[in-house]
């Protein structure tokens, strides 16, 4: 082992929303926090439609103001079941929802919007170290009570806190190695990239995400600053294998031929990205904390 730290209050695994979020809030009341983050910001991420819950979240962290200004404000969702649309505008929301002092929300690029928060944890005193992947659990009896990491130079570490909080997203780190994480049925995965081209319809011009449900997945179109748009489709792995197609062409088919992603953009659009792919995206833990 080449270092060997105590007397974190708390080691937290993943620098994403999660993460950066209770290293902030935990950092601001004055506990010493650590974050291990294995990847470099900014970096790209899915999952750039935000749902209103989020606002008083970013009120809390003081990064309310930096997100208005660089993302745009979305004012609903609205979901295709064929010809039939179903708005979900925040505003028109039942007067008990958690969110009605703000019935908005955003469409947000990750990588800049997971880098506004992890600078803001460091801001408020977290020590957050990148190129750092938790590697193995430091355990005493049941107890999860640190972790080894590599860092960039792939020489280990140990380092232990008074708790350990989980924030690695879909690989669930510690649920992962304690056999605690079950793969949700049926098995879905996400095919998905960025296409620069400009908004045709007037809701996706106001910040509308807009999502086509099919039998057993879905498609969504949601546009990012810069005219560019964030596509792509959720559907089972089962259905994907029968489609004979890759991961390129069944996008590529979907957006010629599916009249959401057809005509919601301008036809002329390129693909500015990979296309880009998330398996086994529906998991749980049996267990939460310990
Ligand atoms: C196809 C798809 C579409 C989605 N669309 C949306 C959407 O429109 N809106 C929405 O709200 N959500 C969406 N999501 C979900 C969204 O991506 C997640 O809910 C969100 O990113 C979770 O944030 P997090 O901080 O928990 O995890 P993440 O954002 O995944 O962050 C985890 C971090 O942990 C790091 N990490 C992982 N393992 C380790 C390790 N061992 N050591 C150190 N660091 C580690 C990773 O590098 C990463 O930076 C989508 C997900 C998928 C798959």
């Amino acid at each position: 082992m080449n270092t060997e730290e105590t007397g974190f209050d708390a080691v937290i695994l993943g620098g994403g929303p999660a993460g950066s979020t209770a290293a902030t809030i935990l950092a601001s009341s004055g506990a010493r926090v650590l974050v291990l983050e294995r990847d470099h910001f900014p970096r790209f991420h899915i999952g750039e439609s935000l749902l209103p819950a989020t606002v008083s979240i970013f009120d809390r962290l003081g990064v309310h103001e930096q997100i208005r200004e660089r993302f745009i404000l979305k004012p609903g969702g609205k979901w295709l079941y064929g010809e039939k649309e179903v708005p979900g505008d925040f505003s028109r929301s039942d007067r008990l929802a958690t969110f009605k002092d703000h019935p908005y929300s955003y469409l947000v690029e990750r990588s800049e919007f997971d880098d506004i928060l992890i600078k803001r944890s460091v801001a408020a005193g977290a020590d957050v170290r990148f190129g750092c992947e938790a590697v193995d659990l430091v355990k005493e009896g049941d107890r999860v009570v640190g972790v080894q990491y590599t860092d960039e130079q792939k020489k280990r570490h140990e380092v232990r806190g008074r708790i350990v909080i989980d924030a690695s997203g879909l690989r669930s780190f510690i649920p992962s190695r304690l056999k605690l994480r079950k793969l949700t049925e049926p098995h879905r995965m996400g095919i998905y990239a960025q296409y620069a081209a400009r908004p045709t319809r007037d809701d996706i011009k106001e910040g509308w995400f807009i999502g086509q449900m099919f039998y057993d997945g879905w498609t969504w179109l949601l546009r990012l600053p810069e005219d560019r748009f964030s596509v792509g489709t959720v559907l089972t792995v089962d259905r994907f294998k029968r489609s004979g197609h890759s991961p390129e062409s069944l996008l590529e088919k979907l957006v010629q031929e599916n009249p959401l992603l057809r005509e919601g953009m301008t036809h002329a659009r390129k693909r500015i990205s990979d296309v880009m792919v998330t398996g086994n995206m529906g998991n749980s833990s049996e267990q939460l904390a310990g």
